[in-house]
């Protein structure tokens, strides 16, 4: 009997189990805390035993080996007790790699993933692809895996998926930039933070290819430690500094504004010329695509002022390119748990763009203190947030909501800071 122990009964796990049973292993998903009720239903369903609110290691001791859900961190007990007993513990999309026999496009990055994965699965899709999309982007890999065999998957992945994979080999992978976002889990060292992202290449080889960025400064320290046979293609802003040129020398048309997204969609031109679209097919995915809410979404014009939703935002390099992209006077709503942040290398911006602050979190004294003698006010409420905003602004200006913070203090998460925010501002008269 090979039995397989998975640990976390969410998205990655339940996948897992699903994409086990297929392959005829007998899964057992353990999780340390309560497995979500539609997920129960999906394990009852296929008749997987699990367990909740705690890990059985006498069980799953007699597994095969472990795959491990990106949201458990290596450093958890029962991971390094599993570990410790001689186990191989396996990311969920190493799992999933091994028994998917098509193509997969991987995308990482601290910012832009799920932006630019959406953006290629829509492009390719348009074209009359057979392509899926997965990883951290809705369903998980292995779950895809389990009901169909696309020729291509998108695959958006964060260094968590990254942490335990050992033949993970995409045919086209990206490390789109590499800024400060969850060292917490890299004991707060950026060069770990880093490999844990180049895991994404390593086992590349010369039919493959590696997109990095030519200006990103950690991702050139590391470039010398990727395998020579991979095709490496180097994405040079300069290539694009006002538009992707077409091959008539006229301008490409792209849906989404601003600096970081014309990066977005030219690594989306080089996925795409990889697999064989043409420029006409390119255009029409990059020229249609919506993205998903909370990222720069503009939610409404109200008395002439422009009301965006980037509260997706929750590191200092994603607001330093909201700023970067507005084009008005802004009043900057910021705030949130803060990570760390150093805010210095947004100065530059504030003093051009933004007219005044607002600063919404629990603690707000930060700020208060990095950006005294700005015209800044504070409050722990969006409504509050909206009204002050508004009394500030006047015809032709923009009221950006862009924390540079998670929003863990004051709501469920980004998406629940978003939606409160597009509500009030809905509600305005
Ligand atoms: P991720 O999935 O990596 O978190 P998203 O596409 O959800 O990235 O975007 C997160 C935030 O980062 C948004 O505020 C977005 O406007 C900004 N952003 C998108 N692409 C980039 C980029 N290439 N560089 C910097 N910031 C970006």
């Amino acid at each position: 009997m090979r039995q397989i122990g998975i640990i976390g009964g969410s998205e990655s796990g339940v996948g897992a189990a699903l994409l086990a049973l297929k392959e005829g292993f007998i899964p057992f998903v353990s999780d340390f805390g309560r497995i979500n009720e539609s997920y129960k239903k999906v394990l009852n369903e296929n008749s997987v035993e699990f367990e909740e609110s705690g890990h059985t290691f006498e069980r799953l001791s007699q597994s095969e080996f472990i795959v491990k859900s990106p949201g458990v961190p290596t450093t958890a007990p029962i991971i390094q007790k599993l570990n410790d007993s001689g186990l191989s513990v396996i990311s969920e999309i190493e799992f999933g790699s091994r028994f998917y026999k098509g193509k997969i496009l991987a995308i990482t990055g601290s910012n832009g993933k799920t932006t630019t994965a959406g953006l290629l699965f829509h492009t390719l899709e348009k074209a009359g692809v057979n392509v899926r999309i997965g990883g951290n982007y809705g369903y998980s890999f292995a779950g895809i895996i389990a009901e169909s065999s696309p020729e291509y998957i998108v695959l958006e992945i964060s260094s968590f998926q990254l942490d335990d994979v050992d033949t993970f080999k995409p045919y086209i992978s990206t490390i789109l930039n590499i800024t400060p976002d969850h060292l917490d889990r890299y004991d707060f060292n950026m060069s770990k933070y880093a490999q844990a992202k180049f895991k994404i290449c390593k086992f590349q080889d010369s039919n493959d290819y590696f997109l990095y960025n030519a200006h990103d400064e950690e991702s050139k320290k590391l470039l010398s430690s990727v395998n020579t046979e991979v095709n490496k293609i180097a994405i040079d802003t300069d290539q694009f500094q006002s538009g992707i040129v077409k091959s008539d020398g006229s301008l490409m048309q792209v849906a989404l504004k601003g600096k970081h997204n014309l990066y977005n969609s030219f690594v989306v031109k080089i996925y795409a010329e990889l697999i064989g679209l043409t420029e006409d097919q390119i255009e029409a995915g990059l020229s249609t695509f919506v993205n998903l809410p909370h990222r720069l979404e503009i939610v409404r014009q109200l008395d002439g002022v422009t009301y965006i939703n980037d509260s997706k935002a929750t590191n200092v390099d994603s607001v330093f390119y909201a700023l970067d992209a507005m084009t008005t006077s802004v009043v900057w709503i910021v705030g949130g748990q803060d990570k760390g942040n150093d805010y210095s290398v947004l100065l530059p911006l504030i003093d051009e763009k933004v007219k005044a602050i607002i600063c919404l979190g629990a603690d707000n004294s930060k700020l208060l203190s990095v950006f005294e003698g700005k015209d800044i006010a504070s409050t722990h409420n969006v409504e509050d947030a909206i009204k002050m905003a508004r009394s500030k602004s006047q015809v032709g200006d923009t009221i950006l909501l862009s924390p540079a913070c998670a929003s863990f203090d004051l709501f469920k998460n980004y998406m629940d800071r978003g939606d409160q925010f597009r509500n009030e501002v809905n509600k305005l008269k």
